[in-house]
This record gives C-alpha cells, structure tokens and sequence, in this order.
C-alpha cells in the first residue's frame, strides 16, 4: 500500500477553516479506504510573513518539495509571493479549473459541465512592468510557442479524457495582440489537427465573457492565456453559482498543486462560513491526479474515492443541506461533519 505524503498549505483569511475541513476528509479517506495520507501542515502566506519575514519561509518550501504532491487553502495579499514562486519553481504549467452545475444551487444553466484550461508560467504574470517617470508604466506579456505548445496539448488530452462533448474552444484576442495571440491560436489549430476527434473552434475573449452567460453550457474545454484564464474561470464559477465550489489544480510534468479557484475572502474570515466544497473538490482532483501517475495499481480506488468525494456534495445539495453562500444555513463545520459522516467508503 503506497503511502501519499501531502503538504498542506494552511493559508489566510477562511484558509485555515478550510484547511482544517480537508484535513478531516483526508483523515477520513485515510481511515475507511485504504488509501494511505501521510499530511504535513505547511505555513505560508501573510502570517508566515509577519511570523518568519517571508510569505513562502525556506523549510515551508522544503516541505513542500519532499512531498508527493501539495493542498493549498488560499492565501491572503502575499497570495504571488508563495503560488508565483511555487507554480514557477515545480513549473506547473496548466492551470485547470472546472465549473460545473450541481442540484440545488443556482446556476444560469442546469448542465454546465467545462473546464477552463489555463496556461499558468507565462503572460502578464511575470511581473514585468517598468515606470517610465511618473506618469507612466511599460508592461511586458511573454508568450512562447513552448509553453503555448504544452497547454494546448495539455487542453485537447483533457477533451479526450472527459470524452463527452470532445470539444476545444481556444480563446485569446489576436485582433489586438497580434503578434503574441496569433502564435498561440496558430499553435493551438497545430495541435487540434492531432486530435480529429475533437471538434475545435475559437473565439475573442470579449465573446467568450459574453457566451459564458449566455449559453455555458455549449462550452467542454476552454484553451486559453493566463490572464484571459484567470478572468474566465472566476465567471464561469458565478455562472455556476459561486466560488464556494469551485477547484483549482496546478499541474507540470513531475508535481501538482491542489487549491479552490478563490482568494482568502477576508469578508468572512473567522466567521465559520466558508464553503468548504472549493476544498473538497480540489481533494478530487488531487486524487485523480495521484491516480494519473499511480504505479501501484491503486488507480482504480484513489478514481474511486474521487467519485465518491462528488456524489456524496450532490447527495448533501439534493437533500439542502447547503452552506450559506449558496443559501443554504450551514456553518462551514457542520457542513463538514455532514460530509463526513455521508462519505461512505
Ligand atoms: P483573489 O483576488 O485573491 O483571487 P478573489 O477576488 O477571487 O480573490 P475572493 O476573496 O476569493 O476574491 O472571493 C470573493 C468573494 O466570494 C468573497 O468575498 C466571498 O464572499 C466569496 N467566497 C469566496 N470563496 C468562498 C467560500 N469558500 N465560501 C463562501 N464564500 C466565498
């Protein structure tokens, strides 16, 4: 039986609340499934910085590079001084972030069912931006036909892999960016020539916003920029009804990092009402990932307990027994022990 070492990131604002919720249902996976967690609480974000001096303090990063693979409940206003330098140091370049519609919870359409593939090393995020005396500000967007390859790439495997709608919309904005967006969606129609089974089209950024509310549920897999990436999948998890479920994964070739799509959300903080499904949707995906690179045999179990981890939200939102963001009344513990103690495993 493999062991899974897990670092878990405790995070700011509602992260600890939600941390505390995914550690109850990895205990709980540990305990009834055979699946085997070992989890090490790793500090990060602005505590740690008024603590250590530094947002990602060095043992904290040291943790985290001796795991298997890494859970991160969100982080405050130093949110880029750990993902930034943790996303660019295990280069994680695919950001994946689904939206779906679940029962109960108010959504423009009841079958969404997308993902928005986003490419996560590159585009403004570089921090690249320079003052020109001062009244003026110069920043630089990177675009590479590597990285654009492997996100693109990454996007039409996960149409293959989600099998039913086979679609890939590649979204940019190459009327504007001419140069930079030009390269990504000509790569992007590249790559859709290997995969004949996927239907493939694309569509200006402003568009996208637009039909992501008119009609979401057309949409399978959005291929796009970093930028455009982050923009989107906070819509498409409105349109879905709210971050309170929406997960996040941070993929490269060797590490994963797992974490809900939405910030510390100081607003609540301390109150006891975070949703804490963002978190353990993220938990799904993580497994699915550890299955994806499982060399075990435990494929079947980790795909297993991932589904179950989904049925047992829907069984909990059929029933309304729902966290107050999506108008339910439950606080976010009672929320979890709910969870908990459906979850049969
Ligand atoms: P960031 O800029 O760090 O990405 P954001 O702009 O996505 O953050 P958040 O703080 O993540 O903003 O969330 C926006 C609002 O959504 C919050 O103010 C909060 O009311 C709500 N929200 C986010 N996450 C949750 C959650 N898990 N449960 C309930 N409400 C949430």
């Amino acid at each position: 039986m493999t062991r899974y070492s897990i670092s878990l990131v405790n995070g700011d604002g509602i992260g600890p609340d939600l941390a505390n919720s995914g550690r109850m249902l990895l205990d709980t996976i540990t305990d009834y499934s055979g699946i085997k967690f070992d989890i090490v609480d790793v500090e990060a974000g602005d505590n740690a910085l008024i603590k250590y001096s530094k947002a990602l303090p060095d043992f904290s990063f040291d943790s985290i590079k001796k795991s298997d693979v890494c859970l991160k409940a969100p982080v405050g206003e130093h949110a880029a001084d750990v993902i930034l330098v943790l996303r660019r140091h295990f280069e994680l370049y695919a950001n994946i972030r689904p939206a779906k519609s679940y029962p109960n919870v108010k959504s423009l359409h009841p079958s969404v069912d997308l993902v928005v593939v986003r490419e996560n090393t590159e585009d403004i995020y570089l921090g690249w931006e320079f003052p020109i005396g001062n009244d003026a500000v110069i920043g630089l967007r990177l675009t590479t036909a590597e990285a654009s390859r492997k996100i693109a790439q990454y996007a039409f495997e996960e149409a293959m892999r989600r099998g039913d709608k086979k679609s890939v919309v590649c979204v940019h904005k190459s009327n504007v960016m001419r140069v930079g967006d030009t390269m990504f969606s000509g790569i992007s129609k590249e790559i859709a020539r290997k995969f004949p089974d996927v239907e493939f089209s694309e569509s200006y950024v402003d568009a996208c916003a637009m039909n992501l509310i008119r009609n979401p549920e057309k949409y399978d897999v959005l291929l796009t920029t970093n930028l455009f990436g982050d923009i989107l999948s906070d819509e498409a998890a409105q349109v879905v009804g709210g971050l309170g479920l929406a997960p996040a994964g941070n993929i490269g070739k060797t590490f994963a990092i797992f974490e809900p799509v939405h910030g510390a959300a100081f607003d609540i903080a301390n109150k006891n009402i975070a949703n804490p499904s963002s978190m353990f949707l993220s938990i799904k995906m993580m497994l699915e990932w550890l299955a994806s690179r499982n060399k075990n045999n435990e494929e079947t179990k980790l795909i297993e307990v991932g589904t179950k981890i989904e049925n047992t939200l829907v069984g909990l939102l059929r029933e309304n027994l729902k966290t107050i963001d999506i108008g339910g009344n439950l606080h976010t513990d009672e929320f979890t022990k709910n969870f908990i103690s459906k979850l049969i495993l």
